[in-house]
């Protein structure tokens, strides 16, 4: 089985550029979007159940390639980073079709797994957008795996206020919550492990790489147009602004009698406001 997790590096503090109303992306502070750490882990859960190869795909600035060693160093098999600066302003329309080309480009894969949002767009649309373009079916919000073969997965998806069981056969795409049960979450492997993921390279995809499988003129066959970067994107982020919380004036309670009167007054005021 081939897997794909997508993995996107998101800053530790969302700063924003106010010209260009992109987020700042600054090598010193990245993380692994949390809920694509939840992606790896169940690829690689299912990798130790059934067997798979394990690719961990990133698309980002050239620094994004710098996390895919810790995914190898879990258990990922290939790594890959896109990265352009004509990829640079992609919307997440832009975003899926570099990705569903980057994952044809690499030879496809039988599972799609990514995040159910990243924290810094926190638009949730790219996997979904990603399983249209690779003609996937897709479940989202996926917390829990209820089982898995060779021909089926079925999942526990999370809603507001409950669980629905869904199963798929393969191909298909699935998006992970901050939390996955049913798996164990990866630990740094054996030393053999360890010496195997460095060797195993990150090898980086450009515009070039993605457009020359068809002569430069950017179809696949897919019936898709290869839309990226800014100019791809059809849609603009106008404005952003800080919600700034207004701070609430406290009121400190020293002793159980001054709390309880002061909650007797509330209560009474209250009340009064309520009287016909
Ligand atoms: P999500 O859709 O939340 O990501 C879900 C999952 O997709 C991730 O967990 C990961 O598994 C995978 N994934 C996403 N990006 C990557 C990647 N680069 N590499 C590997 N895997 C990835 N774009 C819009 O189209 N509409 C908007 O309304 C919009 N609003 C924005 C608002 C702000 C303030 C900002 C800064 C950006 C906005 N964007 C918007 C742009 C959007 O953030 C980018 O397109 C972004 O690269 C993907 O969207 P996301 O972060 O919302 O990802």
């Amino acid at each position: 089985m081939r897997i794909v997790a997508c993995l996107k590096q998101v800053p530790e503090d969302a700063r924003f550029d106010r010209a260009s109303n992109t987020v700042v992306r600054e090598e010193r502070k990245q993380m692994l979007n949390p809920a694509d750490s939840y992606a790896l882990a169940l690829a690689l859960a299912i990798k130790d159940r059934l067997g798979a190869e394990v690719t961990a795909l990133t698309m980002g600035k050239p620094f994004a390639a710098k996390m895919l060693p810790a995914a190898a160093a879990l258990g990922a098999d290939r790594l890959f980073c896109v990265s352009d600066p004509a990829f640079g302003g992609s919307d997440t329309f832009a975003t899926a079709s570099i990705l569903s080309r980057a994952i044809r480009h690499i030879g496809g894969a039988d599972l799609v797994l990514c995040g159910r949002r990243a924290i810094d767009g926190e638009t949730g649309q790219v996997g979904p957008e990603l399983a249209v373009m690779l003609d996937m079916p897709c479940l989202t919000n996926v917390a829990r795996l209820e089982s898995v073969s060779e021909a089926r997965i079925e999942c526990g998806r999370l809603l507001e206020d409950r669980w629905e069981i869904h199963s798929a056969g393969f191909p298909c795409l699935l998006t992970c919550c901050d939390g996955v049960e049913g798996i164990a979450y990866p630990r740094m492997g054996s030393i053999a492990t360890m010496r195997r993921a460095l060797e195993i390279p990150v090898t980086t995809l450009s515009l070039h790489d993605l457009s020359g499988d068809f002569e430069g003129n950017l179809d696949d066959g897919s019936g898709d147009a290869f839309v990226f970067g800014r100019q791809g994107s059809p849609t603009r982020v106008r404005k952003t602004a800080v919600h700034e919380e207004q701070p609430r004036a406290g009121v400190l309670l020293t002793s159980p009698e001054s709390g309880a009167a002061a909650i007797a007054e509330a209560v009474r005021l209250v009340l009064e406001e309520q009287a016909p």
